[in-house]
C-alpha cells in the first residue's frame, strides 16, 4: 500500500536524515515507527504526505508515485495527527471536524451524519459537544477530536506523529484503547510514530525500529522481543518494553523464566523480590542472573528466558496485543 524504494533525505545543511530506505507498509496494518530522538521518524512520516520533499528514491501509494498525485488528492486521502493538535480556537468542534469534508464539497447532511458518527465513536456525545469551542474541552478530549478530524473525510491512511505523548498517562491509555478499537472497526492503514516502546508494543501489528536514518529491524512485537536482531534492538526493547502491568516480581514467575542451561560465565545475584524490569536492565550487562531468596538461589535467568516470558505474555493478549 505504501512502498519506499531507496528513499533518502538530506537537509540543506547537510544532515542525512534518511539513508536509502526500502520498506513496505501493508494495507490495513497498524505500523509503528520507533527509535531514539533524531533518528528520522518524523522526516519519514512527513515524506509520505509530501510535507517534506524526498532527496532521492520514490514512495508509492497504491502503486502510484506520490509525486504523480495531485497534492490535494494525496493529502485528503491521508489523515494527519500531530502531538499538539491545533484545533482552530475560534471554530466550534463541529466546524473543526468539517474542514476537510467541506473542502471536498460533501453535502451538509452527509457531513452532519459523519460528525455524529465520529463523535459517538470516541465517546463524545455530539448533542453535548458539537457546539463547544476547543478550550471548553480537556486536553484528552481535544486530542480525540484531532484524531476524528483526521478521519473525517474517510481517508485510507492515517499518519500519526507522537499523537498521545503530550497527554497525562490516563488520557493516553484511554486514547490508545480508542485507537485500537477504531482500527478494528474501520480498518485504516495507520503509520504511527512514537518513542515509547510500550506504546509500540501495545498498538503495532508491526514495529519498525530505526536508528540514525536507517531501519534496524521490522517485525511483529513478538518477533522484536523474542528475536532482536542486534544489541541495539535488544537494549532498546529490554529497557523500555515492560509495561507496568507486566512488571512482576521475579519470585512470582521464576518457574517460567528459569533456565535449564546455565553457563560457566560469572553469574550476578539479584533478589527474588526485584521486578522484571530491573532484571532486564541488569541483563543488558550480565549474561545471566542468579535469583536469590532467603539466602538460597531459586533459579538462574538469562536475557533470553526473560524476553521469552514477555513475548509469551504478549501472545496471550491476542493478535492486536490489546
Ligand atoms: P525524529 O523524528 O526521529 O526525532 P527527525 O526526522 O525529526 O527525527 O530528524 C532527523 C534528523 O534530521 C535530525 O538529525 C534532525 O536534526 C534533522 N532535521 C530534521 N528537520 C530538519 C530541518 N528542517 N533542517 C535540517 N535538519 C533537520
Amino acid at each position: 500500500m505504501i512502498r519506499f524504494e531507496k528513499v533518502s533525505k538530506q537537509y540543506q545543511e547537510g544532515t542525512t536524515a534518511i539513508k536509502s530506505l526500502n520498506m513496505v507498509i501493508k494495507e490495513g496494518e497498524f505500523f509503528v515507527i520507533i527509535g531514539p530522538s533524531g533518528c528520522g521518524k518524523t522526516t519519514l512520516l512527513k515524506m509520505i504526505n509530501r510535507l517534506i520533499e524526498l532527496s532521492d528514491g520514490t514512495i508509492f501509494v497504491y502503486d502510484k508515485k506520490i509525486s504523480e498525485y495531485d497534492i490535494h488528492e494525496l493529502r485528503w486521502n491521508m489523515g494527519y495527527v500531530l502531538q499538539q493538535i491545533a484545533l482552530f480556537p475560534h471554530m466550534t468542534i463541529e466546524e473543526n471536524i468539517a474542514i476537510v469534508p467541506e473542502l471536498r464539497k460533501w453535502d451538509d447532511q452527509k457531513i452532519r451524519l459523519r460528525i455524529d458518527e465520529l463523535m459517538e465513536m470516541v465517546g463524545l456525545p455530539p448533542a453535548k459537544y458539537r457546539g463547544r469551542k476547543p478550550k471548553e474541552l480537556s486536553g484528552g478530549q481535544q486530542q480525540r477530536i484531532g484524531v476524528i478530524r483526521a478521519l473525517a473525510a474517510d481517508p485510507d491512511i492515517l499518519l500519526m506523529d507522537e499523537p498521545f505523548s503530550a497527554l497525562d498517562p490516563i488520557s493516553r491509555e484511554k486514547l490508545q484503547d480508542d485507537i485500537i478499537d477504531l482500527q478494528r472497526r474501520i480498518n485504516k492503514t495507520i503509520v504511527f510514530v512514537t518513542h515509547d516502546m510500550q506504546e509500540a508494543i501495545k498498538l503495532g501489528d508491526r514495529i519498525c525500529i530505526m536508528n540514525d536514518g536507517e531501519i534496524v529491524q521490522v517485525g511483529t512485537p513478538k518477533e522484536i522481543i523474542e528475536s532482536p536482531i542486534n544489541d541495539f534492538v535488544r537494549d532498546f526493547v529490554g529497557m523500555h518494553a515492560v509495561s507496568a502491568k507486566e512488571d512482576v516480581q521475579l519470585e512470582n514467575i521464576i518457574d517460567q523464566i528459569r533456565t535449564s542451561h546455565t553457563t560457566s560465565s560469572p553469574s550476578f545475584t539479584i533478589p527474588a523480590s526485584s521486578f522484571l524490569r530491573e532484571a532486564l536492565m541488569m541483563l543488558t550487562e550480565h549474561e545471566q542472573l542468579s535469583v536469590e531468596k532467603e539466602g538460597q538461589i531459586i533459579g538462574t535467568i538469562t536475557r533470553k528466558t526473560a524476553l521469552k516470558y514477555m513475548a509469551d505474555s504478549l501472545q496471550e493478549r491476542g493478535p492486536n496485543n490489546g
